[in-house]
This record gives C-alpha cells, structure tokens and sequence, in this order.
C-alpha cells in the first residue's frame, strides 16, 4: 500500500510518501519540503500569516515534486495522513484542506494524525518497528518531553515535559541574545564545535534534589546566556560567541540525556528514541550516546533530516495506523492547534 503525508504545522510543507508491504514493513519513496523559513529570519520567529501564505503558495508544486521523486502518480495513492494538530491554527489548515480535497478526489482514507507521534514515528523509516515499550524524547521547537511509548499507533504517555521553554525555542532565542540567524539550532551547533564547553558555567534547570524528576526547565538558562553577554559587554569585554554556544548547549545536552537516561532506568524501559529538530543537534546525540551505551539501554536517533519537519514522518505514522487497521478520520476532520500528546490520530 502507498501511504501519503502531509505536514504544514509550521513553516515547512512537507510531502511524503511511503510503502507499507504486506509484513508491516516500510520503505520511503519520497521526502519533499518547501521551507518559508527565510521569510521569517528578519522577525526572528515564525509569522504565523506568512507561514500560511507560504503553505498555500508550496502545498501543490511540493505535492508534485514528491509524485516526481516516487516515480508514482496520484491515482496509486492508498491513503492520506496529515497533521491535524498541535501547531499554528491557519497553518494546519492548509494542510488539512489539501488532504482532504485529495482523499475525496481519490476516495481513499484519510488520518488526521499528531505532529508530535509523528516525530517519534520519524525513527522508524530509519530504524525499523518500535520495540514493545520504549522512552521517546521529544526536543523541538515548540516541545520538550518525556514520553513513553506503548504503540506508536495508539498508546502514547507524556511522563514529563517543559514548565517554560522547549529547548529548540531556548536555542533560538540565544542566538538572537548573541546575534546568531535564526533559527539559532544549526549556528549555535556549528559554533559550539569550536567552543569550550566549560568556559562558562551556566545552570542546569530543575537538577536539584528536591525538583520535579521529569520535568525540564530552559527559561532559567536562557537568562543566564543573557545576563553573562551583558556583563560582558558592560566590562568592555569581546562576546567569546564559540564558548557561549558550547557551554550553552552542553547545558542542554547534558540535563536532557541525563534525565532520559534517568527516566529509563526508573521505569525498566531498555530503549531511548530522541526526535524533533533538536535531536539533529551533535552534542546531544553524542553525550546521549556516550550516557546510554553506560546505562545499557539502546539509542535510535533518526538522521537530521528525519529529525526536523517533514512529510515522511506523517506519512510513516500513517502506514502505521493503516497497519493497524486504525478505523479513518471523517472528511469532517477539524484541526486542533493544542492537540495534546497522547491523542495520536483524529
Ligand atoms: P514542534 O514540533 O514542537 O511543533 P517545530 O515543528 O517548529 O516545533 P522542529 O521543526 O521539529 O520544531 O524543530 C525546529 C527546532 O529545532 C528549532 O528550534 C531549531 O533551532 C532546532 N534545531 C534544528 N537543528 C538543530 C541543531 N543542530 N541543534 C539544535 N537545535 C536544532
Ligand atoms: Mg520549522
Ligand atoms: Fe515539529
């Protein structure tokens, strides 16, 4: 069966397409994104019209390109996954028009399926099925969480998530505070390579003895960033932007494995899945690795492009509903820009 995704829940349209075979197993024919990231670079975040317009304006041609890639047409297409939450409402609905102007068209199924799945299902093209139980962190631009992850297709349990900043959103906003481009993932990742990473000691949130075990915290961190830089420049002295970035991202990578691996360890769970755009980031998945290769657990860490936003991933998490004889959303499909974790699919 051939499995289509679409994804529009922020700045990137993403068309993916995926064979599900008769034993489950899945091979990715097609992974085409449009970004409207540089339409937003000069404000230093996403605009949310201007991500919808660029939706709009990409959905068709990426939708063609993506065909073009397969080496199929339309009329092969099985099903339609798409997402239908959580992410930005007029964003989301350009995506969730398409698919289901493309269901009806083909009458074939339609998904209306999470964004946050879908990052984790992301491993999977790569990786092959999930093992029975396993530990997914979720690090992007909009979340960070903890989640465990009984079946992809169905039974996902958030354990811990971010009081204040996602990490990918703490990335970005120091490299505004160092005058990096947005977004701040990519620089401060490329920086950092040329950094010493205990230049500076900057605090690791909610680690103390009497914090929540689970929970994350990156709005202390930033803080931190910012009050350094201006003392810095206060005492006339040069930004070392290559030591921020490092002792800043170590801060990250280190409390995010490290609470990982705890939570692993506590709940007996032996695999750890990291996805979302920061799982592209090479300190964390190096320090992860270094931290569960320690702990014994197992690591899957999708490759970079897997990692950030695509099509592919909703396309995957598609097949693994069809796979599950999921029973389809209605054409009447709504969006839901606070889809919550655990509702998996529509
Ligand atoms: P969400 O998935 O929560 O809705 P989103 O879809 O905008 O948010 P993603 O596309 O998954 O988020 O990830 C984007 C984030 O990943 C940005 O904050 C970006 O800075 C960060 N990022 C990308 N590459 C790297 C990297 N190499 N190191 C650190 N962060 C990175
Ligand atoms: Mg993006
Ligand atoms: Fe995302």
């Amino acid at each position: 069966k051939i499995i289509l995704g679409i994804e529009s829940s922020c700045d990137e349209t993403g068309v993916g397409i995926v064979r599900l075979d008769s034993q489950g197993g899945m091979t990715l024919l097609a992974d085409e994104v449009a970004s409207s990231v540089d339409q937003h670079a000069r404000f230093g975040g996403v605009v949310p019209e201007v991500a919808s317009r660029a939706h709009l304006e990409a959905m068709i041609p990426t939708m063609d390109r993506a065909l073009d890639a397969a080496g199929i047409q339309l009329s092969n297409v099985d099903a339609i996954a798409v997402t239908c939450g959580p992410g930005l409402a007029g964003a989301l609905l350009v995506g969730v028009a398409a698919a289901k102007a493309y269901a009806a068209a083909l009458d074939v199924p339609l998904y209306g399926v999470n964004h946050l799945a879908g990052h984790v299902a992301a491993d999977t093209l790569q990786h092959g099925a999930l093992p029975a139980e396993c530990l997914a962190l979720l690090v992007s631009g909009g979340h960070t969480q903890l989640l465990k992850v009984e079946d992809i297709a169905g039974k996902i349990t958030e354990i811990g998530s971010t009081i204040d900043d996602a990490a990918g959103e703490a990335y970005d906003k120091v490299a505004r505070i160092i005058g990096l481009p947005y977004p701040g993932g990519p620089p401060i990742d490329k920086a950092a390579q040329q950094g010493n990473p205990t230049a500076i000691k900057f605090p690791r949130g909610l680690t103390g003895p009497r914090d929540p075990r689970f929970d994350f915290s990156f709005s202390g961190l930033k803080t931190a960033v910012a009050r350094w830089v201006e003392q810095q420049e206060r005492d006339d002295k040069p930004i070392p932007v290559e030591d921020v970035c490092a002792s800043f991202q170590e801060a990250v990578a280190d409390v995010l494995t490290a609470k990982a691996v705890h939570a692993a360890k506590e709940l007996g769970i032996g695999t750890l899945v990291i996805s979302g755009g920061v799982a592209a980031n090479s300190r964390l998945s190096g320090l992860a690795r270094e931290r569960c290769e320690q702990a014994g657990i197992e690591l899957r860490v999708p490759r970079p492009r897997l990692c950030t936003d695509n099509g592919a991933m909703i396309a995957a998490l598609g097949a693994h509903l069809v796979a599950a004889g999921v029973r389809p959303s209605s054409l009447e499909l709504p969006t839901d820009p606070g889809l919550p974790v655990d509702t998996v699919y529509v």
